[in-house]
């Protein structure tokens, strides 16, 4: 090889090896100007993280010292609540899932008086079977086991109930133990010795307070029996002795006799009453009855008050509203009767109505039924409305105060009708009337709707003629109901100029100028032969009037819808037969009624001999149960009036006496009680006997007469005259 051929190769290596080195140096100004952004960028990830790891250092710190100072709080907190639970009086206890107690208050250790083994740790068991051991808890009628077990059970309850134990020094305290979640349990230990003593006085006066109230009415029950018994020989004597034709001042005294017997009884039966009402003793006693002829034997009482004062008593009882329903209707009887009476007490002048409506619901088989008792008397102020229904509450003025009245009678009444279901209101304006009324829900004895009376054959047009414009109007509507065309004349003059075209005269007794037994006796003589009916408030007084000889016939006012229908009816077909003078016609049975009555008291049975003394009967007295069954059998009556205290045998027992007499006999004698008894309960027991009715004490001669008429059989003579003579 040349030299210039080495220098050539020579040259071509260095340069080749210069331009690698440049390469290289290129290659590695690149590298370090990477290694230079990289230590750049780490340089600034470094401060960050510096920055950071400063804040995380202060915020540690932070959180210690709060973690610390939480820590001293939460110290603090746990360290008041087990002051707190060691200074309450009850004990107070945790115990792990395990049964294990943790910690236990010094009243729940207490009772263990440092006994080494209660401490935590100690197992529930053993906390037991220390208690039975050390004579801890009294367990009664318990064995220790049976206790321990008993409790040992109740503790592995998922939540126990809350047990009473009795500890050996008669403290008595209340077991509550919660589980909470994971098993842990909460035990208190309630001291309430207190309590349980507080209970046991609470009972005991309980007791006694219950012993007192049942000697309170066992004496009412006495008491009333006691005064009444004497008080039927009181008011039924000067009863008899007013009809023995007395002199003026004579009358005068048995009448005040009398008059303040009854004020005495009205007030027993008041305070009686009431006493029963405030120990929710009174029961009401529901049985099938007629609202209307309750509310018209109410009527019957309050006649002869409404008689002296010259008022009217009206009944507008809703047609189409039946009649019986299922209630109480002694109750019933009641509230009409304080009600009613007091409508006519408070009215000097007017009259006195009675309106009876609803809508009944055969689906239902109730009604709800509207009693309103509507008066024009004295009124009430309007302060005092609510002050009357207080026990012994009166309007006090001077008004009022020439009444008399206990003023028991709306307080009792409220509260019956609240029984009943139903409630009490009352509108009054003061000097102008009151209107009390009552409404009641009662279900309806047959669910049949009354049927429309039929239109009485031959009759049309009736002429009604009344003074009274309300009797006009509840007659008017009553007749037009009916299908019959009306007439309504205001007296007697005007009744005779519309005569014409009239097939019945409906007239009113009493009316100013010319009363209707006047006008009867102006028809006559003027040749008009219109039968006529009379309606009065004294029917005997009426009959006793020459001018009855014209009349079809007298109805007592305010007549029943049912009676007067019936008597509509015999209108018809005696229109020809009604020619004046005709003699009264009486239909005569076969045989007098035969009556039994079973009492042992001389006095009573003198008093009842002489009430029924008009009555048409043959009457049998037994002085005793025994012989009240032995006449039973001999002598064969169509009803007994049954005495219900009597020697030897008394009323009720000689009624399932002759009941089971008829089980073989067969037949069913209507018996009566006359029971002096005026407690609730007795009604129960008697009607229990197999009595079908009862009366109480003292007797009343209506009352009496009504049961004769009423059970009368129809084979036997009446017992009495009918109420409205039939003269025609
Ligand atoms: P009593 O009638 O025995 O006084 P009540 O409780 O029946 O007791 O009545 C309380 C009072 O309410 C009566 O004293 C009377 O002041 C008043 N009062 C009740 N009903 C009427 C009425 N229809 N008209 C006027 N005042 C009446």
């Amino acid at each position: 090889m040349t030299l210039a051929n080495k220098l050539a190769v020579e040259r071509r290596g260095r340069l080749a090896a210069e331009r690698l080195l440049e390469l290289k140096q290129a290659e590695l100004s690149a590298a370090n100007r990477k290694l230079g952004r990289h230590a750049a960028a780490l340089q600034g990830e470094i401060t960050e993280t510096r920055a950071q790891v400063a804040t995380v250092k202060t915020e540690n710190e932070r959180v210690k010292t709060e973690l610390g100072q939480a820590n001293q709080k939460v110290e603090i907190a746990e360290r008041r609540l087990w002051h707190s639970v060691q200074t309450i009086t009850d004990g107070f206890a945790f115990f792990n899932s395990d049964n294990q107690m943790i910690a236990a208050n010094a009243s729940y250790l207490a009772p263990f008086n440092g006994l080494e083994v209660i401490r935590p740790g100690v197992h529930y068991v053993t906390i037991l079977q220390a208690m039975t051991d050390e004579g801890i808890i009294n367990t009664g009628n318990l064995a220790a086991d049976d206790w321990r077990q008993l409790m040992t059970e109740r503790w592995m309850q998922p939540q126990p109930e809350p047990i009473t134990v009795r500890m050996w020094n008669n403290q008595y305290i209340k077991l509550v133990d919660r589980r909470g979640q994971g098993g842990d349990i909460v035990s208190l230990g309630l001291n309430i010795t207190e309590s349980v003593r507080y209970e046991k006085q609470l009972k005991t006066a309980r007791a006694e307070a219950e012993a007192a109230s049942r000697a309170k009415s066992a004496f009412l029950a006495n008491m009333s029996h006691e005064i009444r018994t004497p008080m039927n020989g009181v008011v039924g004597m000067s009863e008899l002795l007013g009809d023995t034709g007395l002199s003026e001042e004579q009358q005068l005294y048995v009448d005040t006799i009398k008059n303040s017997g009854e004020a005495l009884l009205v007030i027993i039966n008041d305070v009686l009453d009431y006493s029963k009402i405030e120990a929710e003793k009174l029961q009401l006693h529901p049985e099938p009855f007629d609202l209307e002829r309750c509310i018209h034997e109410v009527i019957m009482l309050l006649q002869s008050s409404a008689r002296d004062k010259n008022l009217t008593l009206l009944v507008d009882f809703d047609l189409f509203l039946p009649t019986t329903y299922v209630g109480d209707p002694g109750r019933m009887r009641q509230v009409l009767t304080n009600l009613m009476g007091n409508a006519v007490k408070f009215t000097n002048e007017g009259h006195v109505l009675v309106r009876v409506t609803g809508v009944p619901d055969v689906e239902s088989g109730f009604a709800n039924v509207n009693i309103a008792i509507e008066d024009t008397g004295i009124g009430i102020p309007s302060d005092k409305i609510k002050h009357i229904f207080g026990e012994f509450n009166q309007v006090e003025n001077e008004r009022n105060r020439q009444f008399d009245g206990t003023g028991l009678g709306l307080a009792i009444s409220q509260r019956l009708v609240g029984l009943m279901g139903g409630e009490v209101w009352v509108t009054s304006e003061d000097g102008v009337g009151s209107c009390f009324g009552f409404s009641i829900p009662l279900s309806l004895s047959t669910a049949i709707l009354p049927e429309h009376p039929p239109v009485p054959e031959g009759l049309r047009r009736v002429l009604v003629v009344d003074d009274i414009e309300a009797n006009r109007t509840i007659l008017c509507r009553q007749l037009e109901q009916i299908g019959l065309g009306v007439v309504t004349c205001a007296n007697g003059a005007e009744a005779l100029q519309n005569l014409t075209d009239i097939d019945l005269v409906l007239t009113d007794h009493n009316m100013p100028e010319m009363d209707g037994l006047e006008l009867a006796e102006t028809m006559r003589a003027q040749g008009v032969e219109t039968p006529i009916l009379l309606l009065s408030s004294n029917p005997s007084f009426a009959a006793s009037d020459p001018g009855a000889a014209h009349l079809h016939a007298i109805l007592q006012k305010p007549v029943p819808r049912a009676e007067l229908f019936d008597r509509l009816q015999s209108v018809g077909p005696l229109v020809t037969r009604t020619t004046q003078g005709d003699a009264p016609q009486i239909v005569k049975g076969p045989r007098k009624m035969r009556v039994l009555a079973a009492e042992d008291n001389k006095t009573n049975r003198l008093v009842f001999s002489k009430m029924i003394k008009d009555a048409d009967i043959d009457l049998e007295f037994a002085v005793d149960g025994i012989e009240a069954v032995e006449k039973f059998q001999q002598f064969d009556p169509d009803m007994i009036f049954m005495d219900i205290s009597m020697p030897k045998m008394d009323g009720k027992a000689a009624t399932v006496e002759i009941r089971k007499i008829e089980t073989d006999t067969g037949g069913h004698v209507p018996i009566v009680a006359l029971t002096a008894h005026a407690m609730d309960g007795d009604d129960a027991g008697i009607l229990a006997s197999g009595i079908d009715y009862y009366l109480t004490k003292p007797l009343r001669k209506p009352e009496i007469h009504g049961k004769l008429r009423e059970l009368c059989p129809a084979e036997a003579l009446p017992p009495l005259p009918n109420k409205d003579l039939q003269v025609g």
